[in-house]
């Protein structure tokens, strides 16, 4: 029976209720879904190295057996982890690999049994002249002395990364059988000449190359993503995006919108009056260029990109105040509770002397209160709402909303600014981000905004001092803490996990007692993380900025935009287990006082890989361009823009920042077609025949 790309995996070959499940969680529904899921990288196992013939230092793939005894786990005492270790062979030698908390492999691996293994080979540091795999990749294959499976050996073969326990041998399976039934008819929505022109294969053929490539193929393409499939399958997805974005420009454009007085004595009166301190130039000019949107009678949307610690929530209560003046309303969205709470009270403040009205709404307020809430906002009494997603529910309605501000956008999906957009009549709208994206690429990525950037940082700031400390000096640590206390300074203590799970963390709840107790019983000592009630959050958070609390033991539930000056410590335990985007916007929370800040990374002095070049580059570091660019470079973009959970742009095959170069090409063919916008049009009709999600996803809906 014929395959089609809309029908639900639950009833394919290999895919049970079991695996349906586990699918469906990560977004994969139907055979279009599954397809859309690409290996991520490929292994020529046409030709195996030779145990024998093996280069120490070289990636190799290898075909072995398991040899005598089927391996052994090591278990040392103290913290280290169990290492698993096997003795593997083929015709010409043995090899010995070693697996770091290994330990699942136990019982695993029979004597005989066939591996490909794919690693580094390294001398053994223990036996010179031997060689050894530390941590390689292995899939165990099929049944002892069983002929292999033509999707295993023989080819070039797709690694996927495992969904749930769905290994990558499975997934392999499971879409080898959906391509060899594959409906041979499927919709090509890339125009003709654009896919002539840059010699594109069709969608049919990309899709199947993707996965089950030729023998031909060059390894190296393929592992790169730049295969002639990989190119067309990339460019598609940007080019779709592009045109969208063009669509929604020239809308913009057209658009309506309220035209603001900014240069009114009145207005500057104002401004100087909320001003708690002295802009700095790259403040000054980025409200500039606000200002001048605002004055132009059609819809600013603006993107403000700047560092932690740049300043960017003044620059933003400037732009409400100018809208606040001219008779408008204005919405601030904040991706977490403790933000949008952290915004309220600093416009608190901020507007007291203008006497503006200022009001928070976050899900789980009293009934009563969010009613009274509501109704000042819909009366018009309120002229700046902070909030959560909670701004964009249903009952929330506005008098006259002029200004709409997202904070940190990348946390929002479109549809939500979108929908925060349409609580009034063509508002302007400010986004802001604090990943530093190169300027090109933002234009490119968020081609319907215009871009301003804060590229300098308030004065008076001493530099962080980071250092890497091993777990054995915590106790030196803690008296470092003591000190920096006892001279009116606070302090985070950040741990990766809430309570105590099966691996060997350190959990806050945990910790939280045990240095509240025996290690600081004279210190006022909070505890915050992500499942505590929102009053509860609120009113730690409360204590902490108000001093009351002198330590805050936190998951990360303190990562985004939270500022206290006072605090000047952060020690990060675990540091090692942090990723390179959060480490920096963890330690974005202190530094911003007068006052040296320090940031002390717990993390064991003999990590390697990834995880120490993280620490390394944070103690070496602080500026925020340089480290997006290396967690880039060792994660991909995926997870550094949110895209994944957060379905911002969501492409399926294309990492904007890694194929850079396909994205300004899609950029320019799409734009070139959007002059003539029937044909962008018919574009985006034809779209939607292929997949009525791709039209949700490019926000095409209000194009046709
Ligand atoms: P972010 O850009 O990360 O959102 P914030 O807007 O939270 O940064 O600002 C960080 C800190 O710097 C805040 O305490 C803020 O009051 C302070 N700040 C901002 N601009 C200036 C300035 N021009 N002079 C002095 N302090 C400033
Ligand atoms: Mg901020």
């Amino acid at each position: 029976m014929s395959v089609q790309l809309n029908n639900p995996v639950k009833y394919l070959r290999g895919v049970g209720p079991q695996r349906a499940a586990a699918l469906e969680e990560r977004g994969i529904v139907t055979v279009g879904d599954l397809l859309g899921y690409l290996p991520f990288r490929y292994e020529d196992r046409i030709r195996f190295t030779k145990i024998a013939e093996i280069i120490p230092g070289q990636v190799q793939t290898i075909l072995a057996e398991v040899a005598s005894g089927g391996g052994s786990t090591v278990r040392f005492r103290g913290g280290r982890g169990p290492v698993f270790h096997v003795m593997v062979r083929d015709a010409s030698g043995q090899l010995h690999a070693r697996f770091f908390h290994g330990a699942y492999l136990e019982g695993r691996l029979k004597e005989g049994q066939r591996l490909v293994i794919h690693g580094k080979a390294e001398v053994d540091p223990y036996r010179p002249g031997r060689v050894e795999m530390v941590n390689p990749q292995i899939e165990i294959l099929s049944g002892e002395g069983a002929p292999a499976d033509s999707t295993e050996v023989g080819r070039i073969v797709p690694v996927y990364e495992a969904i749930g326990a769905i290994s990558s041998r499975m997934l392999r399976r499971i879409i080898y059988s959906v391509l060899l039934n594959f409906d041979g008819n499927i919709a090509d929505p890339l125009p003709e000449e654009i896919r002539a022109r840059y010699k594109f294969p069709t969608r049919r053929e990309a899709l199947l190359a993707v996965h089950f490539p030729a023998k031909n193929e060059n390894v190296e393409l393929l592992n790169t993503f730049r295969s002639p499939a990989h190119m067309r399958l990339i460019f598609e997805e940007f080019f779709y995006y592009q045109i969208a974005l063009a669509l929604r420009r020239s809308q913009d454009h057209r658009q309506r919108g309220i035209a603001m007085r900014v240069r009114e004595e009145k207005v500057r009166e104002a401004l100087k009056r909320i001003l708690p301190f002295k802009p700095t130039a790259a403040q000054k000019r980025v409200l500039a260029e606000i200002a001048g949107d605002l004055e132009r009678p059609f819809p600013m949307h603006r993107l403000l990109e700047g560092d932690v610690g740049s300043g960017k929530t003044i620059v933003a209560l400037e732009a409400a105040t100018i809208v606040i003046e001219n008779g408008y309303q204005v919405a601030l969205m904040a991706p977490t509770e403790i933000l949008a709470a952290q915004h309220f009270l600093s416009a608190r403040r901020v507007f007291a002397p203008a006497g503006y009205g200022v009001d928070l709404l976050v899900s789980g307020r009293k009934r009563a209160e969010r009613e009274e809430a509501l109704a000042r906002i819909a009366r018009g009494e309120t002229k700046l709402v902070v909030g959560t997603h909670a701004l964009i529910e249903d009952p929330v309605g506005f008098h006259k909303l002029g200004l709409a501000i997202v904070d940190e956008q990348h946390r929002f999906g479109v549809l939500q600014r979108k929908r925060l957009i349409e609580k009034g009549a063509s508002p302007h709208v400010l986004v802001m981000t604090a990943t530093p994206i190169p300027r090109t690429l933002a234009l490119t990525l968020y081609g319907d905004l215009d871009l301003s950037v804060i590229d300098e940082m308030p004065p008076g700031r001493t530099p962080i001092e980071t250092r890497w400390t091993a777990d054995a000096q915590l106790p030196g640590v803690w008296e470092f803490l003591r000190r920096e206390i006892a001279k009116g300074r606070q302090a985070y203590v950040l741990y990766p996990v809430i309570e105590e799970s099966k691996q060997e963390l350190k959990a806050a709840t945990l910790e939280y007692e045990r240095l509240a107790k025996n290690v600081f019983p004279k210190l006022r000592v909070g505890l915050l993380h992500g499942r505590m009630k929102n009053d509860e959050k609120d009113s730690v958070m409360e204590q902490f900025r108000r001093g009351e609390l002198q330590i805050l033991v936190a998951t990360t539930v303190i990562e985004v935009g939270v500022d206290v000056p006072n605090a000047t410590v952060m020690v990060i335990e675990h540091a090692e287990r942090f990723g390179l985007a959060q480490l920096h916007q963890l330690r974005g929370r202190i530094g911003r006082g007068k006052e040296k800040s320090y940031c002390i990374l717990v993390a064991p002095k003999t990590i390697i890989g990834d995880a120490r070049e993280r620490i390394e580059t944070m103690v070496a570091t602080s500026n925020g361009f340089e480290i997006a660019e290396r967690d880039l470079k060792q994660r991909g973009p995926g997870e550094f823009f949110g895209t994944r959970q957060h379905g911002d742009a969501a492409f399926s095959f294309a990492q904007p920042l890694r194929d850079h170069e396909i994205l300004e090409m899609a950029r320019r063919e799409a734009f070139a077609i959007a002059e003539d916008p029937a044909q962008a049009g018919e574009i985006a009709r034809r779209l939607e025949l292929v997949s009525p999600t791709w039209r949700a996803r490019y926000q095409l809906a209000s194009v046709g």
